[in-house]
């Protein structure tokens, strides 16, 4: 079966622990790789490659530094639909879901060509006499990132995007579930010109996240993934001195106000609720149904949702794929049953679509109506295509809900009155707010990151925040004296 290797030093090198682990096409549920999986040396090589390129990165200018990163951008414009096949393969997600998460990453690219401009200092003339003062940042030198197996492609790009064009050598340790689509990132920035050592990709799991927390060499970990892995990896960096960005999983409301075209909202929580079979952090999970809209809402969610067609990612008419892995699948329909024994009435059953039952990892499109905050299948990240419906009285009950939650990732209101749309965006906690869009992740000149349980750490990650991440600031304080002024003082520095 063929080996998925690490990339260190500008090549592939295969693993040499002895532990691997399987890799699966979702859609057939066969076994198609292996994966190696790093040991705490091999973790060590990789920082030590890393380490051993960064002065030469950091010297590079920042001119050629943009012309690598344009040339980075041509080459995955032009590959981005063999990138997309490598993710449908391991991933399932449809190819055109694919497709959109390449150009999603792919934005994070085109935002660090203008590196140049990003790193602009500031400078003041004359603070005192013959004396200027400027900033200036400059990388942190070996940075991690550690990923999650829902966006193999674009979160890689959230982080090193901006941690290269900053300066600074990478070590990526993608998730074990789908770990091809790092190593087709290795060879496009390699053959755009990244030198050996500043891109490099460990494959593995806790042990390999493990050595990366404790290795002194290592300055700073981004890590995307589920919230009880991102608190364990902010808590372990930051006591090993490092600088640490974790976000985590996710609950995201929709609610829809009663003068919402309900038409729209049914289609939006259809998208935002199913697409990528609802494994994105940013997927609608909750639909909370304000006044008395609720029968009318589900049902025309619940008529929208035969149309839906599910099969393999590979299949041009498919618009949902199947779930990461066999044991996550029952898991999200496990949710099915708690639900109703908890009281919640089971509008549609995935486990009843005729391709639940093949070897692929499938579900079909469910729906919960009448949930209630106290049952499971809203507490829990579900993260797979089960709608919950929540129905509430008013405005002010449903963005209580929202802030008692725990997650605060993504919300979206959907409404036609401006005056209650400010309010909620003045009232509601959460990192991410959508008015009439149900999937607001911001524009990669903005940055990503949720509130609450949904991040830990203070900076969110890519845009204006993720160089202010992966770079630390110094200010300079200089004097190009006259000789004649020159005398010696004591006294603290005076700037009148
Ligand atoms: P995960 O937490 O299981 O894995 C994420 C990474 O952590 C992987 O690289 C994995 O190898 C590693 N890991 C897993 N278990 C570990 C352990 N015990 N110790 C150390 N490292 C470990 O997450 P996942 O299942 O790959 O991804 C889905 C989750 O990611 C969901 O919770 C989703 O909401 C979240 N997510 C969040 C965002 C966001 O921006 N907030 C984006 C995408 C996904």
């Amino acid at each position: 079966m063929e080996r998925i290797n690490h990339w260190i030093g500008g090549k592939l090198v295969p693993g040499n622990s002895g532990r691997t682990g399987p890799v699966f096409d979702p859609a057939t549920g066969e076994q198609t790789h292996e994966v190696d999986l790093a040991s705490s040396e091999e973790v060590a090589t990789a920082a030590e490659a890393a380490l051993d390129a960064f002065p030469g990165w950091r010297a590079t200018s920042l001119s050629r530094r943009a012309e690598i990163f344009f040339r980075i951008r041509e080459l995955l414009e032009q590959r981005k639909p063999e990138l997309a096949r490598i993710v449908t393969s391991q991933h399932g997600k449809v190819l055109a879901d694919a497709s959109g998460e390449v150009q999603r990453g792919l934005e994070n690219v085109e935002f660090a060509c203008g590196i140049p401009n990003l790193l602009q200092g500031g400078f003041s003339e004359q603070v005192a006499t013959g004396v200027d003062v400027y900033s200036i940042r400059q990388p942190l030198g070996v940075v991690a990132g550690i990923t999650p197996f829902n966006f193999p492609a674009m979160v890689p790009m959230w982080m090193f995007a901006n941690a290269i064009a900053c300066g600074n050598t990478f070590i990526l340790k993608p998730s074990e579930k789908d770990p091809s689509a790092s190593l087709f990132l290795a060879e496009v920035l390699a053959d755009a010109g990244i030198p050996d050592g500043v891109f490099n990709v460990i494959q593995g799991d806790k042990v390999a996240v493990d050595a990366i927390l404790e290795h002194p060499t290592i300055r700073a970990v981004s890590f995307v993934g589920s919230t009880p892995i991102a608190r364990y990896v902010y808590e372990h960096g930051t006591a090993a001195g490092k600088r640490v960005q974790a976000l985590g999983g996710a609950k995201n409301h929709m609610i829809v106000l009663p003068d919402a075209d309900l038409d729209m909202a049914a289609d939006a929580a259809v998208s935002a609720g199913y697409g990528s079979a609802g494994e994105r952090c940013m997927a609608v999970s909750v639909v909370t149904a304000v006044g008395d809209i609720g029968d009318e809402l589900v049902a025309k969610i619940s008529e929208r949702i035969p149309n839906v067609h599910v099969g393999a990612g590979t299949d041009p008419d498919a618009e949902m794929g199947p779930l990461i892995t066999r044991e996550h699948r029952d898991k999200v329909a496990s949710y099915l049953d708690s639900g109703r024994d908890q009281g919640a009435t089971i509008v549609r059953d995935g486990r009843e679509d005729p391709v639940a039952g093949g070897d692929g990892f499938f579900l079909g499109l469910s729906l919960l109506d009448h949930v209630t905050t106290v049952m499971d299948c809203y507490r829990d990240e579900i993260f797979g295509p089960v709608l919950a419906v929540v129905r509430v009285d008013t405005y002010d009950e449903a963005v209580r809900i929202v802030n008692e939650n725990p997650y605060g990732n993504g919300v979206a209101l959907f409404t036609r009155d401006g005056g209650v749309a400010r309010r909620f965006q003045f009232d509601v906690e959460a990192g991410m707010v959508g008015v009439n869009v149900p999937i607001p992740v911001p524009v990669a000149y903005y940055s990503f990151g949720g509130w609450k349980s949904s991040l830990f750490g203070d900076t969110h990650m890519y845009g204006p925040e993720g160089v202010r991440f992966y770079t630390r600031g110094k200010i300079v304080t200089s004097r190009w004296p006259d000789p004649a002024t020159s005398k010696v003082d004591l006294g603290f520095p005076r700037t009148r």
